[in-house]
């Protein structure tokens, strides 16, 4: 049996016709939310038969869901090969000045996982510790978001980001996740548009130029995390085959939106990368990108060698980073009461 939702509406029109059918099975899927191929009435029963002995549309069942206090919701599901993954939900107030009037909007940013398991091995991070287990198709990768949005409820219209920031290194799967992005994009589908769906990658610059290359229109973030290749390869041992300048080097030939900007997460840990002679360094780095700066504050897992950052410290090195006019957020990693560092509620459940 296969996943019916690992295909592009392209893909499906080689085994399905007439054409317009896959519109139609789009729309079952993504905008009605059925659950089994034998409710998409507007198909012949015949169709329905045949494409019921060969596919499934349900690749996983929710194991556990993990609600936190400030709203963001966790979830770990587990696929058909009992594989878990994770994914999160993080709600987000948003207020808009229009007319003197403060709109509030409430936006859903969807995180999603593209493999189970990673290979990267970088230091900080719990998925790294389970080693690498295998890629999630196009489907799998799709379906965190459908299930997501039907089971929070979450209307058609309600405009929702997805960060390909959960388990995994999203580059490391390049074809089944730019398949994903385009099945999220498609209007006859859950029409999640390009330019709200944000691959990060820990680096890997050949694949950025890949990604480029397929002009897709997402955005970019880049885990750079250090600014000498001495400290970045101990944490992230890729940083061996794909040093900081080769990294520099393509996203300056990375396709992007001329309002858009490349953002750069930085999780800071303290005494090793905290300090404003690092605020210095990376400032020269970014010099001539149109870049955005996240300092991600360091989610501490039992058995991790690293601590969370002195609040003053962060402060410090976001104050430099804004004085030479570089936009700098600071995460703290919503949801520290849920494990919400990527990997740790898999952890705790396996
Ligand atoms: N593999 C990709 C995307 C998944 S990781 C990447 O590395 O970019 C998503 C983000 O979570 C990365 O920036 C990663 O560095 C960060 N992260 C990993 N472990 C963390 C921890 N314990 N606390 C806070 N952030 C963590
Ligand atoms: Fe993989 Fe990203 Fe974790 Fe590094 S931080 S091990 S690249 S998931």
């Amino acid at each position: 049996m296969k996943n019916l939702l690992d295909y592009t509406q392209e893909e499906m029109k080689e085994f399905i016709s007439p054409a317009f059918r896959t519109k139609q099975i789009f729309d079952w899927i993504y905008k009605k939310n059925i659950s089994s191929i034998i409710e998409m009435k507007n198909l012949p029963t015949s169709l329905r038969e045949e494409l019921s002995k060969q596919f499934y549309i349900k690749p996983f069942k929710i194991l556990k869901e993990e609600k936190s206090r400030d709203g963001s919701i966790k979830y770990l599901f587990e696929l058909r090969d009992k594989n878990k993954i994770e994914s999160v939900l993080i709600p987000m107030k948003e207020e808009i000045k229009e007319n003197d009037k403060i709109i509030r909007h409430q936006r859903f940013t969807i995180c999603v996982s593209s493999q189970v398991g990673c290979k990267m091995g970088c230091s900080f991070c719990m998925t790294a510790k389970s080693g690498f287990i295998r890629d999630l198709s196009a489907g799998e990768i799709v379906e965190q978001v459908r299930f997501i949005k039907e089971i929070n409820k979450i209307p058609y219209e309600r405009r929702v980001n997805i960060v390909y920031m959960g388990m995994g290194e999203p580059l490391n799967n390049l074809e089944n996740v730019s398949k994903a992005v385009k099945i999220l994009s498609d209007n006859d589908g859950l029409g999640i548009a390009t330019k709200r769906q944000t691959i990060s990658t820990s680096g890997l610059s050949n694949q950025i130029k890949k990604l480029g290359e397929l002009n897709l229109g997402v955005l970019l973030a880049i885990s750079l995390h250090a600014t000498s290749d001495e400290l970045r390869q101990e944490l992230m041992p890729i940083n061996k085959a794909y040093n900081i300048k080769s990294i520099i080097d393509a996203i300056k030939e990375f396709p992007i939106d001329q309002r858009k900007r490349v953002m750069f997460e930085y999780l800071v840990l303290k005494d090793v990368n905290d300090s404003l002679e690092d605020a210095k360094r990376l400032v020269k780095l970014l010099n001539g990108i149109k870049a955005k700066v996240n300092l991600i504050l360091f989610n501490p897992h039992p058995g991790s060698i690293y601590k969370r950052p002195n609040d003053e410290d962060v402060i410090k090195f976001q104050d430099y980073l804004s004085e030479k006019g570089i936009t700098c957020t600071i995460r703290k990693s919503k949801g520290l009461d849920i494990s919400a560092a990527c990997g740790q509620l898999k952890h705790k459940y396996s």
